[in-house]
């Protein structure tokens, strides 16, 4: 019935415009000019949006695919890594969030790998980064709309980092915990009073909350024997040579067994390149399958976690507060 209705509106359309309604020139034209407007807004917002960044504090950057360390107003590189980390579809509030912990990151230290910066564009060493013609090309026609967006969270946030005992705290986040966070000296080497493990709920929404990877029992054997030679697996006794020893409160892997050695769930993970070290391994006739939850290391803030947050109506300082026990967010 529904079919049926829709046809007869279009067969009305149609007459209408032969009866000298809107032609179909005239849409035509219509769309043209829409388009022409649209590029021009394109064109004019982002000289706009610069200037408002240029006052006050700047930091250096390491541009790695520019291969060039710059000096940029802080609130600008906070805008660009902020369209770099998370969806500009998510909630104002998560991107504020979002915001306060990138600015942060930036005045914290320094970039481990150029320190004479505070900061390098690599999303494996310090924060990802979009410049403005690398926005343009990832939102497209919703740059205007993502861009304002954006520029809000940072304005309405600018100046405010997170800090312990009056100092920026070391900053650490990831896209989805899979539930629970994780403390952080389970991750990497030491335990830090903020970086605890806390629940996370209502992730599920997020697109990686859980992952499959299957592999041949052979590819599992050899990755498994050439990075750990005590290993010795087999391809026939996985399933008695493979164990999950210990897990972690929020069900990651820590220890696990591998025929004569041991390793560290994280270790299984890279190895694999698995979403998470929260993974269950089962096995068929030829493959070994890994079923994860979450997604990244799962220490600090969840950013699917953060959505989920302001989703259910808490504002930015809940989900940091939430996020880092015991933090405040001050003015630097
Ligand atoms: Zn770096």
């Amino acid at each position: 019935m529904r079919y049926g209705s829709r046809r007869r509106r279009r067969g009305i359309r149609y007459k209408r415009s032969r009866l000298g309604g809107p032609s179909r020139v005239g849409r035509g034209t219509a769309r043209v000019w829409f388009r022409l407007i649209l590029i021009l807004l394109l064109i004019v917002i982002p000289g706009i949006a610069g200037e408002r960044f240029e006052a006050g504090r700047r930091i250096m950057v390491y541009d790695t695919k520019a291969a060039a360390l710059v000096s940029m107003p802080l609130e600008l590189y906070v805008e660009r890594a902020l369209a770099a980390e998370m969806p500009a579809s998510y909630h104002l509030e998560a991107l504020k969030a979002q915001a306060v912990a990138a600015r942060t990151r930036a005045i914290a230290g320094h970039c481990s790998r150029y320190p004479e910066a505070n900061v390098c564009t690599d999303s494996g060493c310090c924060q990802a980064y979009l410049d403005d013609a690398a926005q343009r090309v990832k939102w497209s026609l919703s740059y205007p709309l993502f861009r304002a967006k954006l520029e809000r969270a940072v304005v309405d946030t600018a100046g405010e980092i997170i800090t312990y005992n009056d100092e920026p705290i070391l900053v650490l986040y990831h896209a989805i915990s899979g539930g629970r966070t994780e403390d952080v000296e389970l991750v990497f080497s030491e335990p830090l009073p903020y970086l605890r493990g806390v629940d996370s709920p209502g992730e599920e929404f997020g697109s990686k909350y859980k992952g499959q990877l299957t592999v041949s029992r052979e590819k599992f054997v050899k990755l498994v024997n050439d990075a750990l030679p005590d290993a010795g697996l087999t391809a026939e006794s996985l399933e008695s040579q493979v164990e999950i020893l210990v897990r972690s409160a929020s069900n990651r892997a820590l220890a696990t067994r591998l025929g004569g050695a041991s390793a560290e769930g994280r270790k299984l993970r890279s190895l694999f390149g698995l979403n998470s070290a929260n993974f269950t391994i089962a096995y068929t006739a030829k493959e070994v399958i890994f079923d994860t939850v979450g997604y990244g290391h799962g220490v600090g803030m969840s950013q699917v976690g953060a959505e989920a947050m302001a989703r259910a109506g808490a504002n930015y300082l809940a989900i940091l507060t939430h996020y880092y026990t015991g933090v405040q967010v001050t003015d630097y």
